[in-house]
Formats: structure tokens, sequence, C-alpha cells
């Protein structure tokens, strides 16, 4: 039995040795796909797939190689977890859930889906461009399927959509999902017709439609992200067609943000949103860096921190009642308009076709839609011919509108040609953790309203830090919910906040 456990044990510099290097590659690539995206010349895209797909294929040989199997098989036998830190057995049991993912995956199914997708993607431009979804049909059909081999493949309980939520949300099934969609479905599209029976519509052209320099709009999102607590020190903000943020450590964060100069609000949003990403890769225990445990825990709850920054304070009165006379320094002609006035402006809500720009109260109904036909395709309950009806029926269902075309509806995001199905309903979660979150925040930080309203937002960041961001990947999203707000998550938080907020904006009662 001796012999046994110290086989396991002994040989864990070795394995962290060889995660490290992992890791080292995985965050050279994620540093290659940020300059492909923000500074590279538009030339170096072919060289810059191969260098990317070296790194991806060298770290892949060394995640499935012998020396890990080896690492594997010891770290494994019995009695050997109890001997381990804490921290390495969240090591290994993260390791070990890519390692079995990748032993289980066929390479040849691997290599299908690469191929697939890549072929997609072109396809998926042209049909979106022409509003034909019948282009996109018959390679959408062949990625479901695969996507269905990969589930048979992983393994699952209940439904084969399980198998792939897995991929971004740990643990996460059909059987929590359906509830906690069922009360968004229940309580939201009330809301919404509420609204829109309010008769209000707020002024907004003095936001959306102006002019507003790009260089000045730059340089207030770098005011805000310095409030929130963003360390330039470890990290940067530049401009990408498509905003995103990565990390390759604790102290290289990169952020990117979009500029329309007509509008002031669309560029500070996504900027702190983006450094909601970023503050949490920021704010993770550097002694995890080099190890996949330096990483969000999860998508939904990594949205949970951008959600946050950018709605519940960037879309709060208490924010702009700091921000605001800021605001009007910077760009003179919002002088003319109210805190007031700019508030209900940026709250605006109105149903839309296109998710990406959906106001907070639509915003879930949108993924709501996605939800349902996903996982009637990948259940076989649904067929691809059935697509577009099934999604205008639903828009129709709960925003109220109807696409005209395919463009505005099944085919207007990418995720489906990247092959990711299970993907979407992360934004979700992002949103009801987030509301989650800030009800404890709110709770648990004396004055927080008040310190925000003059200001503050570190004592938010501090209380973020300490209970969400510090503990990386070692800890699971739900152990993280329970400990943080003491309970499971429930879509009630969210709910709550929507109807608090725009009941009053818009004059409603709830009933
Ligand atoms: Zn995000």
């Amino acid at each position: 039995m001796q012999t046994t456990t110290t086989a396991g044990t002994e040989n864990l510099t070795a394995f962290r040795t060889l995660i490290n290097e992992i890791h080292d590659l995985n965050a050279t690539q994620a540093l290659l796909g940020w300059d492909l995206e923000t500074y590279m010349p538009p030339q170096g895209a072919e060289m810059r797939g191969k260098q990317m797909a070296t790194l991806a294929t060298l770290s892949h040989n060394m995640m499935t190689g012998p020396q890990m199997d080896e690492h594997m098989t010891s770290l494994r036998l019995p009695g050997v977890k109890e001997k381990l830190s804490p921290v390495d057995q969240a090591l290994v049991r993260e390791v070990g859930r890519s390692y079995d993912k990748s032993k289980k995956i066929p390479v040849e199914l691997l290599q299908a889906m690469v191929e697939t997708t890549t072929e997609a993607h072109p396809v998926w431009v042209e049909a979106r461009k022409t509003q034909d979804f019948k282009k996109f049909q018959p390679v959408l059909g062949r990625i479901i399927d695969l996507n269905r081999r990969m589930a048979d493949h992983l393994g699952y309980e209940d439904s084969p959509y399980d198998a792939l939520l897995d991929e971004y949300e740990p643990g996460l099934t059909v059987k929590q999902l359906d509830p906690l969609f069922a009360r968004l479905k229940s309580d939201i599209v009330p809301l919404l017709k509420a609204i829109q029976g309010s008769g209000r519509a707020p002024e907004t052209d003095f936001v959306f439609n102006g002019q507003f320099p790009a260089n000045q709009q730059m340089a207030f999102s770098r005011l805000v992200l310095e409030a929130m607590g963003f360390d330039f020190l470890r990290g940067r903000l530049d401009l990408a067609p498509h905003p995103f943020s990565s990390g390759s450590s604790t102290t290289d964060v990169r952020l990117t943000t979009r500029i329309d100069e007509k509008d002031v609000f669309s560029a500070l949003s996504s900027s702190m949103h983006e450094g909601g990403h970023g503050m949490y890769e920021q704010g993770i225990n550097p002694e995890l860096n080099r190890t996949p445990l330096a990483e969000g825990t999860s998508l939904g709850i990594h949205e949970s921190q951008s959600r946050m920054w950018e709605n519940q304070v960037g879309r709060s009165k208490a924010f702009w009642q700091h921000f605001y006379p800021k605001l009007q320094e910077a760009f003179p002609s919002l002088k003319s308009h109210s805190q007031e006035q700019f508030y209900a402006a940026i709250n605006r809500v109105r149903p839309s076709f296109i998710r990406v720009e959906a106001d907070e109260v639509t915003y879930n109904l949108h993924i709501l839609v996605r939800y349902e036909i996903e996982k009637a395709l990948i259940e076989g309950r649904m067929k691809t011919d059935e697509i577009p009806d099934a999604w205008n029926a639903r828009m129709q269902e709960y925003l109220g509108i109807t696409p005209a075309n395919d463009a505005q509806g099944s085919l207007q995001d990418i995720h489906w040609s990247h092959g990711s199905f299970g993907y979407f309903p992360t934004y979700t979660l992002g949103n009801l953790y987030a509301a989650q979150f800030f009800s404890t925040a709110r709770q648990q930080i004396p004055n927080l309203e008040q310190q925000i309203a003059s200001g503050n937002l570190l004592a938010l960041k501090d209380w973020l830090n300490k209970q969400i961001h510090w503990v990386g990947k070692s800890e699971r999203a739900e152990t993280i919910v329970q400990r943080v707000t003491g309970q499971p998550l429930d879509a009630k938080y969210f709910v709550d906040y929507l109807w608090t907020k725009y009941g009053e904006i818009f004059a409603l009662s709830r009933n």
C-alpha cells in the first residue's frame, strides 16, 4: 500500500512541470489570437493559422501522450487523492476532465469537426448575405450530426444536449436549465408587454445618434476602467472589430472594444463588459498561474462578471450620478440633456431581431429561442429544414415580432457555423448569476449604492476578488454560487432586478 501511494505523489513535480508547459503553449496561442484580431497585418493570416495550429498540436499531443497517461494513472490510484493538497486535487480533477474528454473522442471525429466547420464558415457568411437559410442547411445538418456523435462518445444520462452543455458549463444539465428558462419566460414576457403598454418611449437620439470623437471615447473607457480597478500595469485596452478579452496570465490581460462615433454609450458599455471579464482573470490567485486553474471556472460565471459591470453597475442610476457630469465634460453636446434623460435612454426597451443589440429585458428571450431549438435538434426532435419556421414562431410568441428574412432570424449568429452547440445558455446563466451575486453584494458591502454614486467602485471590485475571482477554477460554479450567496442558482434574483428597475422607469406595478 505504501508503495502505491508514493507512486502517486512522487511524480507530482513532473506532473506540474508538464501542466505548466502545456499551459504556456495555450497562453502563447491565446496571445497570437489576440494579435490576429488587433494588430496583425492583413496578409499575416495564413502563416498565423499555421503557427497557431502547430502550437495546438503540440499542446494536444502533450495532453494525450504517454507521459500524461502515466501521471493520470498514478495520480488516480486509490488513496492518492487524500495525500494531495486541495489545489492539487483540483488540478488533477480539471486536467483529468480534459484528458478524459480527449481520450473519449476519436481523432477522426475531431478532424471531421474541424474540416466541416472550416467549410461551414464561408457558407454561413454567404447564406446570411443572401438571406437564404437553405444554402446553410446541408452543412449545418452535418455539424449537428457530428455534435450528436460527440455527445454519444462523451456520454450523458438524460439528454445528449447535457454532454454538450458540460463543455462550457461543467455539470450543467437540461434538467437544471428547463425550470430556469420557464421562470424567465413566465415573468419576462408579461414584463415586456407591460413596458410596451406603458406608452413611455424615452428620447434616445442624443445618445445614439450624435458625434462623439473616437479618441475621446477611448479616453473615457480608460477612465472608467481605472475607476473599476482594472490594472493597466497587468493589462491593456485596444480596438478590435468584435470586442473580446483574453488573458495569458494574471499579469497579462488583453481587453478590446469597438467604437461607433455616432454612439456615446456602446464602446463604454462594451469596455465595462470586457473589463469585468478581465478583472476576473487579474483577480485570480497568482499561485495558480501556468495551470488550467488560473481561469474563470465556467463561461457562465465569467459572463456574470462582465454583465454585472456592464448592467448592474454601468446601466444604474448610482453610477451615472457620478459619471454623467464627467461624460458631459468630455462630450459637451450631452449638456442639453439631464442625467435622468440619459439614464432612461440607455435603458430603453424594444424588441429587436438581433440578439447582440438586445436590451436587458429582451436579451434572455433571444437565448430562450436558441436554447429550445438547439435542444430539439440535438435530441433529434427537430429537422434542420424546420429551423426557420421554429425560429420565427418563437420570436413572435416571446417578443411579438417576426423576422422578415433568415439573416434577421436563424442565420444571425456565428456559433452554429463554429460547431458550438450548448454555448448560448451560458449568456443567460451569466445574467442570472450576476443578479444573484449583486444581490448578495448589496447585503454584504455597506452602502454599496452610495459608494457607487460617489464614484467609488473599488469596494465592489475587492468583494468580487475575494468572493469569486481568487479561487479561479479550483472551485466549481455551483460551489461558488452556494458559498457566496448561501443557495443554488435561482432565476428569482434576475426577475426581481428587472421588475424593480424597469417597473420604476416605466411606472409599472407588478401583480
Ligand atoms: Zn462576455
